[in-house]
């Protein structure tokens, strides 16, 4: 019989009642270092008291009125968000693959308006991820995500991930758009070179392609820039977020030039939900905390040390690991170790990580962690570590 949660998910027989900080706990009492954070989206921990606060004033005034008005608390994230970045223009949804729809229908309509509707091809890159949807998984179209699912939406060119000749060869004045996470998440932590972003910059601007970053999962501070793309002294044309920027309430956006979102006038797109004005006052929030210099440079700090820890980790159990990688706050253990393994174990000595592709177990904690428990959680992720190596020996 089929359960009654629709079951597309294999789950940790784990459930968690409440939350405080990187900490969270289970009926029975029962702590965990949670170094997940609901997947880079718990940016600031469970329960921030500015969050809470933000929501549930939000909540005693109003929820929800639809995109037909205007909406005060949707106005201010746009500004800040606007006022932060490359952008000059914002559409709020209510998740990643959303803001991935919205990224391929902007770039198309674009060139249908600048009388090139043939120019619908997208390049994007192995071991991408866009999220769920239709677009999203032909978007980055392996097979695990598009087999059975067809027919696929057209118009995606997938490129090895690092090849540069097959790129030079692919990028053409009849290509729409390039797709890229700087930092690969489901990928296996996988950063893209400050070289290569400068050299995707220069190849869109050489074609007049239009480059769109996904930021959804290392944007918001994760490497410790705003977004990540700021490392390389470049910017976007188009830029997909979601994940830490509601903080854990359901939120996303689509950032463009506004060249870029000259297509997309009145009519051309919509979300019912999205923009909504307890989403935005709480994403407004997390923008006035997380867009601050002092906290990203305070997640700098805590990146440096947690991977210093964790190199001393790596180092202590090489049949483990293999090496540690990522950017800021954006963690990745390469495993020798089946990296599910490693995971389990982190069960068992009360962490949570999260699996990735390429065999690594993922480390993406609130941006906030306090060096105590990155102390706690390097312990902890030790014990894993013997449990695994125990087994293994
Ligand atoms: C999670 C993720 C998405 C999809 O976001 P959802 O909110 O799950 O739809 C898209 N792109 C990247 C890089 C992601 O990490």
């Amino acid at each position: 019989m089929i359960p009654s949660v629709l079951p597309t998910y294999s789950r940790a027989p784990l459930s968690f009642s409440s939350g405080a900080g990187s900490w969270l706990t289970e009926a029975d009492g029962r702590r965990f270092l949670d170094l997940g954070a609901g997947i880079a989206v718990n940016a600031l921990g469970h329960a921030h008291p500015a969050l809470v606060e933000a929501l549930t004033t939000q909540a005693g005034a109003l929820w929800h009125v639809s995109n037909l008005y205007h909406i005060p608390a949707q106005q201010k994230l746009a500004d800040q968000l606007v006022a932060q970045t490359f952008a000059d223009t914002v559409f709020f949804t209510n998740s990643g693959t959303e803001a991935c729809e919205l990224a391929v229908k902007m770039a198309r309509k674009y060139w249908f308006d600048k009388g090139q509707p043939d120019r619908t091809e997208i390049i994007t890159f192995d071991g991408s991820f866009h999220g769920r949807s239709s677009a999203g998984i032909a978007a980055a179209g392996s097979e695990k995500m598009t087999k059975g699912f067809g027919p696929l939406l057209g118009g995606f060119t997938h490129l090895a991930f690092g090849d540069h000749e097959a790129l030079q060869e692919a990028a053409s004045d009849k290509i729409a758009a390039i797709l890229v996470e700087p930092v690969q998440g489901e990928g296996g932590i996988r950063p893209l070179p400050d070289a290569c972003l400068k050299g995707l910059r220069d190849l869109c601007d050489t074609h007049g392609i239009l480059l769109i970053l996904d930021e959804v999962q290392c944007g918001m501070g994760r490497t410790g820039r705003l977004f990540a793309h700021e490392w390389a002294g470049i910017t976007p044309d188009i830029m997909m977020v979601a994940k830490g920027i509601g903080g854990g309430f359901p939120l996303g956006a689509v950032l463009a030039t506004a060249d870029a979102a000259s297509g997309m006038t009145a009519g051309t797109h919509g979300s019912t939900y999205g923009g909504n004005p307890l989403a935005c006052a709480v994403g407004a929030k997390v923008m006035d905390i997380v867009a601050d210099d002092a906290f990203l440079a305070e997640v700098n700090r805590k990146a440096g040390l947690f991977r210093q820890k964790l190199e001393g980790l790596v180092a202590a159990y090489p049949d483990v690991f293999e090496t540690v990688r990522g950017a800021g706050l954006m963690l990745g253990l390469k495993c020798k170790a089946t990296n599910s393994d490693v995971v389990q174990a982190g069960f068992d000595a009360g962490v949570l990580t999260v699996p990735a592709a390429d065999n690594v177990v993922r480390l993406l904690p609130a941006l906030n962690i306090s060096d105590d428990d990155i102390g706690a959680a390097v312990d902890r992720l030790e014990a894993a570590a013997r449990q695994v190596q125990g087994a293994n020996a």
